[in-house]
C-alpha cells in the first residue's frame, strides 16, 4: 500500500478500512450513488462489495484495453487473431476511432493524408505480418516497380521508402472493421485502474455524455492493458510565460497545435518565423514554410534555433556513428533499425538501471530523416539569405507594442536579439507520466514504479512491474513504457512487438491460443481475403 492509503491503513488498520469500504458507512454514506467514495479513493485494493455499496454499476470483461488509439488497436488485433472472442475484450476510450489522435497530430504537424510518414514499408499497424508491405501494395496499385526499386536501394541510393498517411489510415480502418473493433468499444474517460481483492482489476470509466444514464461504471476484468499515448503538449517555460503574460496564443504556437493561421497570415504579409527544434517535426514545418514560399511567391524569412548544432557525423563508438550536418542529426527512424529486431533489441533486453539509461542516452536524442528534397530546400534558403540558423537557448520572448516580438537568445557566441512575427515550437510532447491521471494513480495506488527514464517500469512481457493482482496482469505499451527493455515501443512496429509479447504471455497463461505457424498462415489468408474473424 502506498501514499494516502498507506497513511489511512496505518491509522485505522487494514481490516477496519476494508469494513469501511464494504459498508460505505465510514466515509461515503451521504454521497449520491455512483460517486467514488473517499474510502474507495484511498484504498489500493477494492472489494466487489465496496464498489457495489458505492452504487457504481459493474460490467464484466476478460481483457480491458484503455486508450483506444493505435496501441489499443494493434493489441486487440493480435488478440483477435489469437482467437480471443469480441465478447471478452472491451476498449475503454475517449476517441471515436483508433487513428484519431495520430491523424490529428500528423495533420497539425504538416503531414496531411497525401504526404509520406516517417516509418518504413513493413511497419504496418493493420497487418501483423508486415506482408505485403506498403511498397508492394503501392507497386501493385500504381502498376509500377519504382516503390520496390526504392526499397531495394534505400537508404544509399534513394531515401527510405515510406508510405503515404492516407494509405496507412485506410488500412487501419479496414482492419478495425475486419476484427469487429467498434463492437468492443465503451466510450468514455477512464479515471483509474485499481486492483481487486481476490484478483483482477476495476477500471473506472465516466461514460461519454449522452451515452449512458449512469455517472460512472466500473469494468471488472482479469487483465488490463494501457496505451494512453502522450499526457499532453510540452511548452518550454519561456514560451509559456509569454503566452500567459500577453494572453497571446496566436504568435507563439506549438507544432502539435492547430496553427494553420500562421501560414495563412504569411500569405497576406511577409514575416519572420522562428522555428525551434531539430527533429522530424521541425523538418516538416520548415518544408511547409519553404513550399508555401515557392508556391505562393512569399517573402517569408526563417530563423532556425537549434539547442545543439550538429556539424558532422557523431557518436561515441566508430560502429555507431550517426550522420549529421547543418545543425541536424540524421537517422531514418527515431532509433537505429536494429532496435526493432536486431542486436540492439537483444542487448537492451539484458540491461537494467544505470546501464539501460546509458544505452538510451547513447542511441537516443533528437534526429530527423535525411531527405534529398529537404536538403535542396534548405540549401536554397541558405543561398537566398532567407534561412538562418542560431544555436542557443531562448532567454525571453517579449512584445513591444505593435512591433514584432523580440526573442532574446543566449547563443554560443553571446546574446542575440531576433525580431520575429511568429514562433513555432517543435520541441515535443509532454512525457511526464504523472501528468496523466490514470498513470499517476497507478504510481500512488497500483504498486507501479518508474524506469530509468522516469516512465513506467515494465517487464519484458510489458507487464507493469509490481501491479499483479491475483491471476490478473496489467500491461502497458506506448509512450508510458519508453525507457524499458524495448526502446521502439512508441512506434507502430514497436506497439505490435509489444502486442505480440502480451499475446504470448496471455497464451502462456492459458488465456488465448498461441499464434503458431498454422494459425498464422490461416489468419494471414483471411487477412488477404479481407474475411472477418
Ligand atoms: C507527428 C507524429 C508522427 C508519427 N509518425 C510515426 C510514424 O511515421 N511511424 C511510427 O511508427 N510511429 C509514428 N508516430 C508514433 C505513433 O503515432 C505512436 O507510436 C502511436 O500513435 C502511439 O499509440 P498509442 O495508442 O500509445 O497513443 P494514441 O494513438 O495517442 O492513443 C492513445 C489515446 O488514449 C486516449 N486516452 C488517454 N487517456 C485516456 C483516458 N483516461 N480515458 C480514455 N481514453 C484515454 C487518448 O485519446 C489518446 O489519444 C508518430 C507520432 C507523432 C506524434
Amino acid at each position: 500500500m502506498t501514499g494516502p492509503a498507506a497513511a489511512i491503513g496505518a491509522a485505522v488498520g487494514e481490516s477496519q478500512l476494508r469494513r469501511c469500504l464494504v459498508t460505505r458507512a465510514c466515509t461515503g454514506a451521504s454521497l449520491p450513488a455512483g460517486e467514488l467514495t473517499p474510502g474507495l479513493e484511498a484504498a489500493d485494493r477494492w472489494t466487489d462489495e465496496a464498489v457495489s455499496a458505492a452504487g457504481i454499476p459493474v460490467r464484466q470483461a476478460d481483457f480491458v484495453t484503455v486508450g483506444g488509439g493505435i496501441g489499443s488497436f494493434v493489441t486487440v488485433d493480435y488478440l483477435r487473431i489469437a482467437g480471443m472472442p469480441k465478447s471478452s475484450i472491451r476498449v475503454l476510450t475517449n476517441l471515436d476511432h483508433p487513428w484519431q489522435t495520430y491523424e490529428y497530430l500528423t495533420r497539425v504537424s504538416q503531414i496531411p493524408r497525401a504526404e509520406r510518414i516517417r516509418s518504413d514499408s513493413a511497419s504496418r499497424p493493420d497487418n501483423i505480418w508486415g506482408f505485403p508491405s506498403y511498397a508492394v501494395q503501392e507497386a501493385v496499385r500504381r502498376r509500377t516497380l519504382s516503390p520496390l526499386w526504392q526499397v531495394a536501394v534505400e537508404p544509399v541510393f534513394a531515401d527510405y521508402y515510406t508510405p503515404r498517411l492516407g494509405v496507412v489510415l485506410d488500412g487501419v480502418e479496414r482492419e478495425a472493421r475486419r476484427v469487429g473493433y467498434r463492437e468492443m468499444v465503451v466510450p468514455g474517460e477512464v479515471r483509474m485502474v485499481r486492483r481487486r481483492m481476490g484478483g483482477g482489476y476495476f477500471t473506472v470509466l465516466t461514460p461519454k455524455p449522452g451515452r449512458s444514464s449512469v455517472k460512472r461504471i466500473a469494468v471488472r476484468s482479469r487483465d488490463v492493458h494501457l496505451a494512453v499515448g502522450y499526457p499532453g503538449l510540452k511548452f518550454l517555460p519561456d514560451l509559456q510565460r509569454f503566452r500567459l503574460e500577453y494572453g497571446d496564443f496566436f504568435h507563439v504556437v506549438n507544432a502539435y497545435e492547430d496553427h494553420e493561421h500562421v501560414y495563412a497570415t504569411l500569405r497576406h504579409r511577409p514575416g519572420t518565423v522562428l522555428v525551434r527544434g531539430g527533429g522530424i517535426v521541425a523538418s516538416r514545418i520548415l518544408d511547409r514554410l519553404m513550399r508555401d514560399r515557392t508556391r505562393h511567391g512569399l517573402q517569408t524569412r526563417i530563423v532556425h534555433l537549434f539547442r545543439t548544432y550538429v556539424d558532422g557525423p557523431h557518436g561515441r563508438h566508430p560502429w555507431s556513428r550517426r550522420r549529421g550536418g547543418n545543425g541536424f542529426a540524421y537517422q531514418g527512424f527515431n532509433y537505429p533499425k536494429s532496435v526493432w529486431g536486431g542486436q540492439l533489441k537483444a542487448r537492451m533486453r539484458r540491461l537494467d538501471g544505470e546501464q539501460r539509461a546509458q544505452a538510451y542516452a547513447e542511441m537516443g536524442g533528437t534526429t530527423t530523416a535525411f531527405r534529398r528534397g529537404w536538403q535542396r530546400q534548405l540549401a536554397e534558403g541558405r543561398r537566398g539569405g532567407w534561412y538562418h540558423t542560431v544555436t542557443g537557448t531562448v532567454d525571453e520572448v517579449c512584445r513591444r507594442g505593435r512591433e514584432p516580438m523580440l526573442v532574446r537568445i543566449r547563443a554560443a557566441d553571446g546574446p542575440v536579439e531576433v525580431p520575429v512575427d511568429f514562433v513555432i515550437d517543435c520541441t515535443g510532447l509532454e512525457a511526464d507520466v504523472t501528468e496523466h491521471r490514470v498513470l499517476g494513480d497507478l504510481l500512488r495506488h497500483g504498486g507501479a514504479g518508474r524506469n530509468p527514464l522516469g516512465r513506467l517500469e515494465v517487464e519484458r512481457t510489458f507487464e507493469l512491474r509490481g501491479t499483479a493482482s491475483g491471476d490478473g496482469r496489467l500491461y502497458v505499451s506506448g509512450a508510458a513504457a519508453l525507457g524499458g527493455y524495448f526502446p521502439g515501443v512508441d512506434t507502430f512496429l514497436g506497439l505490435q512487438i509489444a502486442a505480440q509479447e502480451i499475446a504470448d504471455d496471455l497464451a502462456h497463461r492459458g488465456i488465448c491460443k498461441r499464434i503458431g505457424t498454422t494459425r498464422s498462415l490461416v489468419q494471414w489468408l483471411k487477412w488477404m481475403a479481407d474475411r472477418e474473424i
